[in-house]
């Protein structure tokens, strides 16, 4: 097995990843376009760091969906093991930002809401998580008001601030951190704006996050 690792601007330094965190529904207007309401606690699932792929590397298509969504988010890299943290040991916790997608079988997904089933085939396959290089928050700490958008082919489909996630990273820190511990190399992905899209074999992905990074992407069938 290959061990995969966080990469950062302006640094040597390797970080292997844990596991990855994900938290649904987390931008109002994104909630919406789903049909579903504003959570009153996140929203958690989880995606194993084999699913991760890298900016520059391919999205392989499943062949058993016919409706593979894009969700650009904030992801959060924890730096250290954090368990029941308070909003000082939780923002201590967190190491660095990176871009993420959270690509999704919406079909799946719909499927197993509807039969009250488990999400997890809806967002685990392999190349369902898409990474940037990271930035140390000692080098750039998010002010939670940078841009955040994803292109399809050039053109724009999700645009919004940070400013507008329901649950911020200290609050999903500690709401995670009193169920599970968190250890160094784990990530946290923090839910999408509004605007997610279908993607088909042939598409060309770009996202970013204002000052935190930027990816690229494509999407291509199984037997390429
Ligand atoms: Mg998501």
């Amino acid at each position: 097995m290959r061990m995969k690792e966080i990469s950062f601007r302006n640094s040597e330094e390797k970080i292997g990843i844990g596991k990855i965190v994900c938290v649904g529904r987390n931008y109002a207007k994104h909630a919406a376009e789903l049909g579903n309401e504003v959570p009153k606690f996140p929203i958690i699932f989880i995606k194993p760091s084999s699913t991760v792929i890298f900016s520059g590397e391919s999205v392989v298509h499943p062949d058993y969906s016919d409706d593979l969504h894009h969700e650009v988010e904030l992801v959060i890299l924890i730096g250290k093991d954090v368990k029941d943290a308070d909003n000082i040991s939780a923002e201590d916790a967190i190491y660095g930002y990176g871009v993420g997608l959270d690509m999704t079988l919406r079909d799946l997904q719909n499927q197993f809401k509807d039969k009250g089933e488990p999400w997890t085939l809806a967002k685990v396959f392999d190349t369902a998580a898409v990474l940037s290089n990271f930035v140390k928050k000692e080098e750039y700490n998010s002010e939670l008001n940078e841009k955040i958008w994803l292109k399809v082919n050039g053109e724009i489909k999700q645009s919004s601030s940070l400013n507008n996630m329901v649950f911020n990273p200290v609050e999903i820190i500690k709401f995670i951190s009193k169920r599970m511990t968190l250890e160094k190399g784990d990530l946290i992905m923090t839910g999408t704006p509004e605007g997610v899209s279908r993607v088909v074999p042939g598409d060309s992905i770009e996202a970013g996050i204002e000052n935190i990074g930027e990816l690229k992407t494509n999407i291509i069938h199984k037997n390429n």
